[in-house]
């Protein structure tokens, strides 16, 4: 028997009513069959980083067990993101949907396909602030608190929706 990892991940959107995107995302997570016990962070509205000329996005952080290993997790984020018809346009551009593996158990992942913990996890505000309503206490391999990255980063996020 497999054990069961709890990852976290990151879901974003700046296309074609963001808000649902995310929230379709979420029912799909819900009733995926590989994932179990999915907990999901307050939704916020936040301003694009890189080209300013693109809509707001939505973003929020989820929480599930799983036993599928890392990239076959990987798989079901991507394959998620092409049935939202994810156009991406340009780096650091909009995109219908964004699907981030965030943290895997503790594991460190270092292929060319993977990057565990997500770097994004570390700087910016619309995946720290979410991650941390939902595991305020989350204990990185460095010894470092998620406290310690917060205070590093402003809270510049709207809140849109309460979590679950
Ligand atoms: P982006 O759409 O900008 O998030 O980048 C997607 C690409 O990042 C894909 O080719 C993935 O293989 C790669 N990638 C590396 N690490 C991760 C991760 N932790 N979560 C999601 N995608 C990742």
């Amino acid at each position: 028997m497999k054990p069961w990892i709890t990852a976290y991940i990151g879901l974003g959107s700046n296309l074609h009513q963001p808000l649902l995107q995310v929230q379709e995302a979420i029912e799909e997570l819900h009733q995926h069959r590989h994932l179990k016990n999915l907990q999901v962070s307050p939704i916020y509205a936040s301003k694009p980083v890189g080209p300013q000329d693109q809509p707001d996005f939505i973003n929020a952080v989820a929480s599930f067990e799983t036993q599928l290993g890392p990239h076959d997790l990987l798989d079901v984020l991507q394959s998620l993101e092409q049935e939202h018809g994810r156009i991406r346009k340009r780096h650091w551009g909009e995109r219908t949907l964004d699907l981030d593996l965030l943290t895997y158990g503790h594991a460190e992942i270092h292929t060319p396909r993977l990057t565990v913990p997500h770097p994004l996890l570390f700087e910016r505000s619309f995946v720290l602030y979410p991650f941390a309503d939902l595991a305020p206490v989350f204990p990185f391999n460095n010894g470092l608190t998620l406290n310690h990255y917060l205070q590093k980063v402003a809270f510049d996020l709207i809140p849109v929706k309460k979590g679950n």
